[in-house]
């Protein structure tokens, strides 16, 4: 598909934060993390210097600071990184061992599996359904997750009636059991597939590009990979900035934009089919913020969209920020090239 022809998409129906991220589930998950990081990173040779990992730029300016740790904003494609950033060992090390880890699949991502089954998953599992319909590689069917913290996807793939076998890529360490109880086979990298996944996982990897290089050796001709991240081009992320009370390391070391995701994939072998921002929770995320810290200051048209209209408004502002890709909730559907050497 051309690209001046790639889909983008408006997703309807009321989606609450709260419904597929509980506030004090949140905010426990947060501060362990924050408790976590200066642990495991505190050491200065556990971090290292890094160029955008969306398009390799050196060129960059300060960001700003979170927790201790800062963040550069690229001056090519605009893309927000942890810089200096954890190493792989250390990260590694963070995501078979911390508590915050732990907390993250064993309570945050269990009890709220149900509602981002229904919420997120299944709609995700429908559109890669659908597209792998319309372009993919029919003969191969193989389908792997990269990064699982919710198996629950599997169940969603498996109703689909396209996939076999399905397999789990270096799922988090709290879910290999479950993801084996499934059927699920779990490995390294996979061979051939059809389809690759990795939901919500770009964002806090030591190298994207490695995530996607795995994924293009893992996947058949014309094989597609499919995956959603935040982006720093999104509404909430460019009005909250640094201020944005759910951005921390290590689980946001990349907030990368609409230019760099299009960059990372063109040298990584891919060709976007879709980039799109179905995300339904920036106007809410913004409001939530701003409520729980009143020092955070909103310019002049966002503070009057924000504070002096209704939900109505709002409601139609974020069906706008969809429409034109300017949600932070980034969805991304990729073709394997066969050219790339
Ligand atoms: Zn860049």
């Amino acid at each position: 598909m051309a690209r001046g022809a790639m889909k983008h998409v408006v997703v309807k129906g009321d989606l609450e934060e709260a419904t597929i991220r509980p506030a004090s589930l949140l905010s426990e998950l947060r501060q362990l993390s924050i408790e976590d990081a200066r642990r495991y990173f505190a050491d200065a040779s556990a971090l290292e210097e890094s160029d955008c990992p969306a398009c390799q730029s050196a060129s960059r300016t300060p960001a700003f600071e979170r927790d201790g740790f800062a963040f550069s904003a690229c001056a090519d494609c605009g893309s927000v990184y942890a810089n200096p950033r954890p190493t792989a060992a250390a990260l590694t090390d963070y995501y078979a061992s911390s508590r915050a880890a732990r907390f993250r699949t064993e309570r945050f991502v269990a009890e709220t599996a149900e509602a981002r089954r229904t919420e997120i998953i299944s709609s995700h599992a429908n559109w890669l359904g659908r597209i792998y319909d319309e372009t993919g590689n029919r003969l191969a069917t193989g389908y792997a997750d990269v990064g699982t913290t919710n198996p629950a996807v599997f169940d969603e793939i498996r109703r689909l009636d396209l996939f076999a076998p399905l397999c789990a890529i270096e799922p988090a360490a709290g879910v290999v059991a479950r993801c084996r109880d499934l059927g699920i086979d779990v490995a390294e990298e996979g061979e051939a597939l059809g389809v690759v996944t990795a939901f919500e996982t770009l964002e806090h990897q030591h190298a994207p590009d490695s995530l996607l290089r795995a994924a293009h050796r893992s996947l058949a001709p014309g094989g597609l990979l499919f995956f959603t991240t935040r982006t720093i081009s999104g509404f909430d992320l460019q009005t909250l900035w640094g201020s944005a009370p759910y951005i921390y390391v290590p689980e946001h070391l990349n907030l990368l934009s609409i230019d760099g995701i299009r960059r990372l994939l063109e040298r990584c072998g891919f060709e976007a089919i879709e980039i799109s921002t179905p995300g339904r929770l920036d106007v809410e995320l913004v409001l939530h913020a701003i409520e729980a810290d009143p020092s955070i200051r909103l310019t002049g048209f966002v503070d009057t969209l924000l504070r002096h209209r209704d939900h109505r408004a709002h409601q139609d502002f974020q069906a706008f920020l969809q429409k034109h890709r300017l949600s932070s909730h980034l969805r991304v559907a990729a073709l394997k090239k066969e050219s790339h050497s």
